[in-house]
Order: structure tokens, then C-alpha cells, then sequence
């Protein structure tokens, strides 16, 4: 079988996907799960097959998967386009290929800039999101738990914000001592409303040490949605406009907007937007990454791990603006904890001279 006939595991994922939905219960959402598991198999399918290895050996395939999907690689069927819903995600493999060309990306990230933990949603401690961050050689993470307006997820009120610092500091003190710096910065997933506004009193957001903000509401609308991200921004609260669109593979395409005046303004008030990282959001998609390196505002990247295991998300997210052009220096993720903080203080002095202006 020549090379270039070898289906990719995009192509399984779109054939998956496919499949599903002309397929019966529980098959269906099997084929469902499998298509968004496709993403993360760290190997070609197609490649292992040739190697006379079992797709079982991939996480979430069983025997049945391995029969439909060993007969697909076997004989390969036409994969069309993926509908928009579908469209401009990598896999795990294709960006570990992106970043494999250039190495100093990966070695160079000095953390992580959004993650959940057993406060909101997340599966493990603050600690143990430090000591998987401090083994993957970051210097610091953010902690991004939901705020309190998300109620379905757990979201966080003012004194449990308080509390968690007290938790925050505790850990910090005690990887004081190991050999290379690390701090756990405090932040939040602040919930935001669709004209821009925060969940939390404003009070407790200038104690903590950077604000992601991000819309989970009336997600699915069609219409011209660029008013609600220019409020966003403008909203003098938050640092970091986190998974702007809200699409998710396979399951909601996410808002639209002139994006281009949304990144010119994010550059003129020097304020960062997310790739949040998580394999099902990708979002900022590919091609909007580009336009906002084209706008040169700054680029923020975030895992949205909800455990340890997920840190390893970054790759998609550096890939994604590896191939998009982003320059280096405009992503916050390769700055120093020190220079992290010295340009949240400089933002949000720039807010607070706009606000007496
Ligand atoms: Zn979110």
C-alpha cells in the first residue's frame, strides 16, 4: 500500500464520526467517543496496522473499533471534507510532528495558564497539578478554577477564593525549597456574561494574580456576536479572553465576530486571547490564531486540564501557533513568572487610567 494512500488518524476520526451517525445505540455513541479519542492516540493507526500491531493498543479502542477501523486502513474508503463542526482540529500526532521541527518551543514553555482542580470541577489537588507541571519543567501554572456564576461546574465565590489562596500559599512554601524556582499563580475562569461583564465582585479579582474571562452562555447564536468580545475586552477585570469562539469538536461550532477588530482591540489594550489547548476545543481555531498574530495582540496558552495527565495539551496549543506565525514574544507562555506579572500590572494600570479618563 503506497504511503500516501494511508489514512491519517484525522481521517479515521471524520470516518468515525460518520459512522456514527447512521449507526444504533450503544454503537453509535461509541463511534461518537472514539472519533474525539482519535485526536489523542499518540500513534498513525494506519502505521501500527502496517507494523501488524493491534489498534487495541490505543486508548478507548476495543475489538470491535479494531475490526471497523483495521478494515478502513485495510481498504481505504474516500474521506470527504469535515463539516465546519468537525473541521480544523490536529491530532496529538500531528502537532507532536509540528513541534518535533522545532524543539526550542516545547523546552522553552514556562507554564501553563489554565487548569482546574478539585476546587471547581478538576480531579486533583492544587499540589498535584504543581508537581505534574514542575515535572513537565514549567516554573509556574495558573489556577483557574470556575468562578461562581457557573454554577454546573462548581464555580467558586469570593471567600472560597480567599480560602484557596491560603491553600495556594501553603503549597508554594513548600516548593520553596526545590531546586529550580516554581510558583502556583492564583487566578480564575471568571464566567462572563454575553454583554462582557464578570461574576465577581472586582475587589477579589485585583487579589488574585491574572484573570482569565470566558463566555459559557447563549453559545449557539448565528448572529454578528463582535459586540459582546469588544465589551470583553474592554472589561477592565480580566487579562486573558479564554476559549473565544466556545466551539467544541463535534458538538457546538461556536460564536462569530469580526475578529479582526476583536484582536486589533485585544493589541491596543495590550491584552491576551486563549488557545485554550484542550484537544475537543482548539479554540482559537488555526485560522483565527493567524489573524490574531497578524494583529500582533498577545497570545495566551492554556491546557483547561481538569487532571495532571492533561498538561500534556500544550502540544496542541504551541502547534497551533507554531503554524499560524505567532512570534514568540508575543506569547505569554514563554515570559518568566516575573514578566508575567509585571505586564498584568501594567494592564491593569492602563485599565484603571481608561476608567477616569
Ligand atoms: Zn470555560
Amino acid at each position: 500500500m503506497p504511503a500516501q494512500n494511508l489514512l491519517t488518524n484525522s481521517d479515521i476520526a471524520e470516518l468515525l464520526a460518520i459512522a456514527s451517525e447512521s449507526a444504533k445505540q450503544p454503537l453509535q455513541k461509541a463511534l461518537r467517543r472514539a472519533s474525539r479519542k482519535a485526536f489523542l492516540w499518540p500513534e498513525e493507526a494506519a502505521q501500527m496496522i502496517q507494523q501488524d500491531r493491534s489498534l487495541e493498543e490505543l486508548p478507548g479502542v476495543g475489538p470491535s473499533l479494531n475490526r471497523i477501523i483495521g478494515r478502513w486502513i485495510q481498504d481505504p474508503p474516500d474521506v470527504p471534507k469535515p463539516p465546519e463542526i468537525r473541521a480544523g482540529f490536529f491530532t496529538a500526532v500531528r502537532a507532536a510532528e509540528i513541534l518535533a521541527d522545532n524543539p526550542s518551543w516545547l523546552h522553552g514553555v514556562k507554564g501553563d495558564l489554565q487548569m482546574h482542580t478539585l476546587w471547581s470541577d478538576g480531579t486533583a489537588s492544587i499540589e498535584e497539578m504543581a508537581q505534574a507541571a514542575v515535572a513537565r519543567g514549567y516554573e509556574y501554572i495558573a489556577i483557574t478554577d470556575h468562578a461562581k456564576g457557573l454554577k454546573i461546574a462548581g464555580g467558586i465565590d469570593e471567600s472560597q477564593v480567599a480560602t484557596q489562596a491560603e491553600e495556594i500559599a501553603l503549597v508554594n512554601a513548600a516548593m520553596a525549597s526545590t531546586a529550580k524556582p516554581f510558583r502556583v499563580l492564583r487566578s480564575i475562569e471568571l464566567n462572563l456574561s454575553p454583554s462582557g461583564a464578570g461574576d465577581m465582585e472586582p475587589a477579589a479579582l485585583a487579589r488574585l494574580d491574572l484573570v482569565l474571562g470566558c463566555f459559557h452562555s447563549a453559545l449557539r447564536k448565528k448572529e454578528d456576536q463582535t459586540e459582546r468580545y469588544l465589551a470583553a475586552l474592554r472589561n477592565p477585570d480580566l487579562q486573558i479572553l479564554g476559549h473565544p469562539r466556545g466551539r467544541i469538536y463535534n458538538f457546538r461550532l461556536g460564536l462569530t465576530a469580526d475578529w479582526r477588530r476583536v484582536f486589533d482591540l485585544a493589541a491596543e489594550l495590550d491584552k491576551a486571547v486563549e488557545i485554550d489547548a484542550y484537544p475537543d476545543r482548539q479554540d482559537l481555531s488555526g485560522d483565527l490564531v493567524k489573524l490574531a498574530a497578524k494583529a500582533g495582540c498577545r497570545i495566551s496558552i492554556g491546557t483547561d486540564s481538569h487532571g495532571p495527565s492533561q498538561l500534556r495539551f500544550m502540544e496542541f496549543g504551541l502547534a497551533s501557533a507554531l503554524l499560524a506565525g505567532v512570534k514568540r514574544d508575543r506569547i505569554l507562555n514563554f515570559m518568566t513568572a516575573e514578566e508575567l506579572l509585571n505586564w498584568v500590572g501594567s494592564v491593569r494600570e492602563r485599565s484603571a487610567r481608561r476608567s477616569v479618563a
